[in-house]
């Protein structure tokens, strides 16, 4: 039992608390003799199962007891999957210093302060262009790689046991919208001694050839802007800075200043102007109020809600409800967003929809001429960055369960043994050493939900009712029982929302009200016991609702006494 005593002095520990087997939630966790490092600390989006939810944090029960040993938590770029949850965590695991790019660091300083309140934050620098710098036991080097947003950072890091590469996010292109490529040849002397493991984008492992360059999408906005006659908007995630830029270029060229909608937007777009990484001329953004008085062939507007999310600025456009801008017949409306993450299309064609019924020319994912192209690298780029740093072992990471089988079929074309690659989920620790890989200890890592103000209250429960609601409605009994006798005095009233039609279904509802009636007789001798019969009215009341019309609705028992 050797082994036991000297716990891990000699082995690099990576536990993934998200970004691994899922897209989103980065949260990457490297330990050495007992020093930690984070890369990444991001939020993820609810599916459909978690209505009502507005984020999804990282799970850090694993880090709460290991607080005073954290030495840094280190950001890739801009992009909220990658550092959104900082306001959210940060507080929980005390004065931790966050490393990052300009750009990233003022989206997070702009987040502590609005969403934590936090104004004294030990925010550090990373220059993309400049050298070495250490966390803790490990030296980082950082190194540009492209993706959708500048400064997107790749880090070489030197640990005891060897060298290792953490390319999150990226792709080849050597024409970007803001001009610094892939840095190859950096990369390239920074592994010169050899490298242990690559952690890499995977996501897109299941996409043939290379990811086409940014370049040819302004060509599309041109197109597209020289034929518009009357309102553009265009539409893309507030985190794609890149796609932005390429909009409002276009857009200044054929005359048009720019509506920003939205404050997510806004924020973005001006942080990133105000660090330098954007560079218009003055005065080209006019305020969504004062735009009322301009012509409409004189604005492009950018507004938030590609993935057509509900309450969105796009979602109120489509729905006439928005304070600022109605569509008028004629209007060019541009999506240039992913075409396809999931879970989104339903949202995206209800908006399309409303907005042709509107009279609006809409160009989305179906018809999208050259709007598009993925920030995520493609077989192609994968296989370029796999071949170049050759390491011992690979880590697929910023994928799902197929992204990363798919991963690993890809690498065996370069002769990569499976044995090699390490396909991990949430929660799964790797120990590496200089010359060895090997799974370890598998933690639980839990949805944490964050909904409006509150984290992590929402649990199963309040999904089950908020499920519950929005598939059956619900539907509130009151019964008043006499409080001296405990028979039901006066009339037994229902409410029910989103279950029945309740003037034409008023059979069904009299049934209900019989039912109550009968449990409270049946069970005489409990009447005093209002939970019981509670419990009864509700059992009744939901095996008859779910006979008869198949559905299960909250059904919420009110007695009052008088
Ligand atoms: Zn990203």
């Amino acid at each position: 039992m050797k082994f036991k005593q000297q716990p891990d002095k000699k082995i690099l520990k990576y536990i993934p608390l998200g970004g691994v087997g899922d897209v989103t939630r980065n949260m990457h966790v490297y330990e050495y003799g007992g020093e930690i490092m984070i890369i990444d600390c991001g939020i993820g989006f609810p599916d459909e199962t978690m209505p009502g939810v507005d984020i999804l944090i990282p799970d850090i029960s694993y880090l709460q007891n290991k607080k005073d040993r954290i030495r840094g938590i280190l950001i890739t770029h801009g992009h909220e999957d990658h550092f959104g949850a900082i306001p959210y965590v940060l507080p929980k695991l005390g004065k931790v210093p966050v490393y990052g790019a300009p750009l990233v660091k003022g989206f997070i300083k702009a987040g502590l302060e609005d969403r934590a309140n936090i104004k004294d934050a030990d925010l550090r620098t990373v220059d993309p262009d400049g050298g070495a710098f250490n966390i803790g036991p490990f030296e980082i080097s950082p190194f540009r790689m492209n993706h959708s947003i500048p400064d997107t950072l790749g880090f070489v890091i030197r640990t005891p046991v060897g060298l290792i590469v953490h390319a999150t996010d990226f792709k080849f292109d050597w024409t970007p919208v803001d001009k610094k490529p892939f840095e190859v040849a950096k990369l390239a002397r920074l592994i010169e001694q050899g490298i242990l493991a690559l952690f890499s984008d995977s996501l897109g492992s299941q996409t043939e050839g290379y990811t086409q360059t940014e370049r040819g999408i302004e060509d599309s906005f041109d197109r597209l802007l020289d034929g518009a006659k009357g309102q553009v908007l265009i539409t893309t995630i507030s985190s794609n800075i890149s796609r932005m830029e390429q909009a409002i270029r276009s857009s200044l060229r054929h005359n048009r200043k720019i509506v920003l909608l939205g404050r997510s937007v806004a924020e973005r777009v001006l942080i990133a102007e105000q660090l330098g990484y954007l560079k218009f001329p003055k005065n080209i953004f006019v305020k969504p109020r004062a735009a009322q008085g301009i012509p409409d062939k004189q604005l492009t507007y950018i507004v938030a809600g590609c993935y057509g999310q509900p309450g969105s600025g796009l979602w109120r456009i489509a729905d006439g409800a928005h304070r600022d801008v109605q569509i008028k017949e004629g209007a060019t409306v541009v999506f240039s967003g992913d075409p396809s993450p999931p879970g989104v299309k339903n949202n995206v064609d209800a908006v399309v929809s409303r907005l042709t019924q509107l009279g609006a020319d809409v160009h989305y994912y179906e018809i999208q001429e050259n709007l598009y192209v993925s920030g995520h690298g493609a077989q192609g780029d994968l296989l370029m960055l796999a071949a170049m740093v050759n390491p011992k072992y690979f880590i697929p990471i910023g994928g799902g369960p197929m992204q990363t089988r798919a991963y690993k079929k890809l690498v065996s074309r370069l002769g990569v043994e499976p044995q090699r690659v390490f396909e991990l989920e949430a929660g799964q620790s790797l120990g590496l050493g200089p010359d060895f890989a090997r799974l370890g200890k598998k933690i639980s890592v839990r949805n944490i939900m964050v909904d409006g103000y509150g984290i992590g209250d929402v649990g199963r429960t309040v999904l089950r009712d908020r499920r519950a609601l929005s598939e059956s409605g619900i539907l509130v009994v009151f019964v008043q029982l006499d409080s001296g006798t405990g028979k039901i005095a006066g009339k037994v009233e229902l409410i029910s929302r989103g279950l029945v039609f309740e003037k034409s279904s008023k059979g069904l509802l009299d049934k209900f009200k019989n039912i109550v009636v009968g449990v409270v007789e049946k069970h005489k001798g409990r009447r005093k016991d209002h939970a019981f019969i509670r419990e009864k009215i509700e059992e009744e009341l939901e095996q008859y609702i779910y006979d008869k019309l198949g559905r299960t609705p909250m059904i919420i028992p009110v007695l009052i006494e008088v």
